[in-house]
């Protein structure tokens, strides 16, 4: 027996050829001691942080305990045996991407990843039955322009995940701390006014991390968007990198003075994350399209061996920018790379084109002559079975065969024929839903809340379609306006780049304590070229205060803006 063996294989076959070990044992998992293997590396930071006296948080123990991709067989077992997950289990599940989302419910919800947020519509009807037969009977678009199935029975999760396989979906990795649904412009390829098609970087990235095992385990969630310049933002600077796509003229040199190959390359932006009140930053890189991929694993190394686990609140990439700035990480990155990265001054890049903040409703022309998109208006993203299955069918024998999602909780039908737009605004509108709606709607994003989720204060969903429902009958709008509507402070529909953002919160009503739901208002925010967290402006207003209160600033902003083009934010 040589040296072409491991350790443990060389255990197995010494036990073999002695005949003392006919079964293979495998030791328990010893939680004091780091893997090794490729899997060392992720708990670099975690040996720094034991030897320097600090107490890893719960989560870092539980990846060290059992992998939770090792689990997955008994995890499964116990699901089918009715078992609830505790909290150890219910955090290895959502590397699987399955959430148990108790006491808001004795379910769970399964998130799924799609790359670019486009997928095929025979996918999409798929997704359709398995949450009919499986789930509670509907989707939700998230605003990473992803998928949810929520209402899962316990005993039903497996079968979720596992399904969801076979029509070419994975759930892999969309919870828990590991990188995201990886987010790209929902346009791309069929864009007039896009610099870049982000789609092969987007699927790039989401096979890269799927298929290397150091992508899993970080100290805290990741993600990564790809904006290619479209009509419809990405939102990309709410990520923890973003790539925006950019122009690179011709005579253009970097900071050390050598010439750069004229076209479009991306912008590197880190940090992003709105529920702690940052955006992504731009750090002065650039790279070529082709780099991407190489250059976020580096980032996503640095950040593996660096990022905080003693600490949830100040685990996320942001923090260990805080502490270093930008300098000192690139440097690292640099490190990683072998090579040095490419900066070049801001003021010698043309800015991102314009958006158009309706791109992603109703009909648009496509760069390809004759076609068109045609976004399609969901209640706060939300789907029945049955209207994925009439979408899906729409797509197949109207359009290009593809159902595009949105970061704005929606989706496009692509590769409509113009003679065939008529028919298709009526299928649409045959099945419950739009293709034209009024500017508060259009804008109007709100996370699951309580139906569903158990850190939420309110029933964001239920309560952003009130303030839609009360204000659209009293307030015309010329300009869109963004409305957020989040429960916590987990922040997934990002009430800090809202022109108005709600945050659930519990209102006291009496002296005896009693409390009914309600929000924290915030005004002002953006994104991209206009960027701003939203400012408090009224606390712990009670639901059903908040349409009269929202009616009210509405009205403001029309009676006092300088001129119609003026937006909310302003
Ligand atoms: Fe749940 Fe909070 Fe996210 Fe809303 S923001 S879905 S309440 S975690």
């Amino acid at each position: 027996m040589g040296d072409a063996f491991s350790p443990e294989q060389r255990r197995w076959l010494e036990g073999f050829a002695s005949g003392a070990a006919a079964v293979r044992v495998i030791p328990p998992p010893n939680k004091d001691a780091g893997p090794s293997g490729p899997e060392a590396a992720h708990f670099k930071a975690q040996d720094r942080t034991v030897a320097a006296g600090k107490k890893l948080v719960d989560q870092e123990k539980w990846k060290r305990t059992e992998n939770p991709f090792e689990a997955y067989n008994r995890l499964k077992k116990e699901a089918l045996a009715g078992t609830k997950p505790k909290p150890d289990d219910n955090f290895r599940w959502r590397y699987h991407g399955l959430f148990y989302v108790a006491p808001a419910q004795d379910s769970y919800m399964c998130r799924l990843r799609i790359p670019n947020g486009i997928l095929k519509q025979w996918q999409f009807a798929g997704i359709a039955d398995i949450a009919e037969r499986l789930g509670g009977g509907f989707t939700h678009v998230t605003t990473r322009a992803n998928l949810q199935i929520r209402e899962i029975k316990p005993e039903n999760g497996p079968a979720v995940v596992e399904d969801l396989t076979d029509i070419g979906i994975v759930s892999r990795g969309s919870g828990a701390d590991n990188i995201r649904n990886v987010t790209g412009t929902a346009t791309a390829g069929i864009d007039p006014h896009e610099l870049l098609d982000t789609r092969p970087h987007a699927r790039a990235w989401h096979h890269h991390i799927l298929n290397t095992r150091e992508m899993y385990g970080l100290p805290r969630k990741f993600n990564v968007a790809f904006d290619g310049g479209g009509a419809i933002a990405t939102l990309e600077d709410t990520n923890d990198i973003g790539f925006q796509a950019v122009i690179v003229p011709d005579g253009t040199a970097d900071r050390a003075g050598t010439s750069l190959e004229p076209g479009v390359w991306y912008r590197l932006a880190l940090g992003g994350i709105t529920g702690h009140q940052d955006f992504a930053r731009d750090t002065g890189v650039i790279l070529k399209p082709t780099e991407a991929i190489r250059v976020a694993d580096a980032i996503v190394r640095v950040f593996i061996d660096h990022g905080d686990r003693t600490n949830r609140n100040k685990a996320r990439l942001k923090y260990v920018l805080d502490a270093w700035g930008f300098d000192k990480f690139l440097g690292e990155v640099e490190t990683v790379l072998g090579h040095p990265l490419t900066r070049v001054d801001a003021s010698l890049l043309p800015p991102r084109p314009g958006y158009d903040r309706l791109a992603h409703i109703g009909v648009h022309p496509q760069r390809q002559t004759g076609l068109n998109w045609i976004g399609v208006v969901l209640q706060t993203g939300r789907l029945s079975c049955d209207q994925m299955r009439a979408l899906a069918d729409i797509s197949h024998t109207l359009g290009d065969g593809d159902i595009r999602l949105t970061v704005w909780q929606n989706l496009l039908v692509s590769g409509v024929p113009d003679d065939k737009i008529a028919e298709a605004k009526r299928r649409i509108e045959a099945i419950g839903l739009d293709w034209q709606t009024t500017p508060i709607r259009a804008g109007l994003i709100a996370c699951t809340g309580n139906r569903g989720c158990k850190f939420a204060a309110s029933d964001t969903k239920g309560h952003a379609l009130a303030i839609a429902d009360h204000c659209e009958p009293r307030v015309t709008l010329d300009q869109p306006v963004n409305i957020h509507v989040t429960g916590c402070h987990n922040s997934c529909a990002q009430h800090y780049i809202g022109d108005i953002g709600l945050i659930g919160a519990k209102v006291t009503i009496n002296d005896e304590g009693d409390q009914v739901e309600g929000y924290h208002l915030h005004v002002g925010g953006g994104y991209g070229t206009d960027a701003a967290i939203a400012q408090l402006l009224y606390s712990e207003v009670k639901a059903d205060e908040v349409p009269a209160r929202v009616e009210g600033l509405l009205k403001a902003y029309l009676g006092h803006r300088a001129h119609a083009d003026e937006g909310f934010a302003a």
